[in-house]
Parts: structure tokens; sequence; C-alpha cells
């Protein structure tokens, strides 16, 4: 599975904006952005981004935020741009609902990036079936479980024990000895915790 390697804090600074790609430290003063919020790099970048850069930054803070490569987050792109709906927000709503998004929103995973390797793993079923893949888009009525399996028990409620994470609206989580959650609706771009603006993104894509 590719992925970006690398000290994730730094994506935050160069994006200026906190993206939640560390888990727990993200909510505590260990937080590097909350320490310092400047530009990564001997050659940071100095004074106001032009037209270009800032439809690229949008485009770039979305991407990590999910922690996507490129070529997923275009793949993504034109299923929205295919719909009938406004882009921006079928973007958003299928963003949010990658197994992984999902997996990490119920609590399962600290992190997209450590709920991508519990998938990998095995540790999670859809529907009672066990799945690696962590693209898998999720539907209303799907039931995300922890597999019955003691390592994977453990893993899960240790993060749950850690985290008070809010569970969006849209999801429902049962939490015991295998603790599982519920796809209720559907998620839209409110469900979106991370502050973008989608028509700079639609319009970059676009071109
Ligand atoms: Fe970003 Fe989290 Fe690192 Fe803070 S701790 S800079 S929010 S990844």
């Amino acid at each position: 599975m590719a992925r970006e390697h690398g000290p994730v804090c730094r994506i935050c600074r160069r994006e200026g904006q906190k993206l939640f790609l560390k888990g727990t430290r993200c909510d505590t003063p260990k937080c590097a952005f909350e320490r310092r919020d400047s530009q990564p790099g001997m050659n940071a970048r100095r004074g106001k981004l032009t037209d270009y850069g800032q439809h690229l930054r949008e485009k770039q803070k979305l991407k990590k935020h999910y922690g996507l490569l490129e070529r997923q987050f275009r793949k993504l792109f034109a299923m929205a741009a295919r719909g009938k709906g406004n882009t921006g927000e079928a973007l958003l709503g299928l963003l949010e609902r990658r197994l992984d998004n999902i997996v990490y929103r119920l609590g399962f995973g600290k992190s997209r990036s450590q709920a991508r390797l519990l998938i990998t793993h095995g540790h999670i079923t859809v529907n009672g079936r066990r799945t690696s893949i962590p693209s898998v888009l999720t539907r209303p009525g799907d039931i995300i479980r922890v597999k019955a399996r003691k390592k994977s028990s453990e893993l899960v409620q240790a993060n749950l024990a850690e985290l008070s994470r809010e569970i969006p609206d849209f999801l429902h989580r049962v939490d015991g000895p295998e603790p599982e959650g519920h796809i209720l609706r559907a998620p839209e771009a409110g469900d979106v915790t991370l502050p973008v603006q989608t028509q700079l993104i639609v319009e970059f894509c676009s071109k």
C-alpha cells in the first residue's frame, strides 16, 4: 500500500492548519502546530500565495487530511464530478464514506493511518465479511465490526479507552467485547470536520 512517509506534523505546518494526523497527540499541548505554526524548512514560503497556490494548497489540505495519494484523490474527484449534484459536496461525502475514515470516526483507530493498518491487518469486518481494503466505500446500513479475535479486540479496546472522540450523527457505535459501528445515513459535506473551500478544489481539479 503506497503511503507518504516522513514527519507528518510538518504537513500541518506546511498547510497552515491542524490536520489531525497523529491521533491523541493532536489534542494535547504536544501538538507541533500549537508549539510552532511557522512554515517548515529553509525555503519556507514567505508572503502572499498566488491564485494557483491558494487552489493547490486547498486541494493538498483535504487530500492530506484523509491521507490519500494524488491518484486516489483524483479518482474520487472524478466519481464526484460524474454525479448530478454539487461536485465539492459530493467529494466530501465520498471521502467520509471510505472505510478507513469510518473506522477512525468510530474511534476504533487513533488516526486515519492507524485505521488503515487495522483494516489491512484484518482486524475489521464489513457486514460479517473480512475486508483488507481501506478505500472501500461504505453505505447506509453497513455494519463495521471488530473481528472476534483477542488481538483485534485488545487493540481497539485500548484505543476506545484512550480516546474521547465525538461520534458523528451519521454513525452509531455499540460498545462491548466486539465493538461495532452502524452507518445510519450517507455522510454529507456538513459532517466533515475540516474547514475547507471546496470551490477552490473543484476549480483546481477541473482544469
Ligand atoms: Fe498536526 Fe496532529 Fe502533528 Fe498537531 S500533532 S501538527 S494536529 S499531526
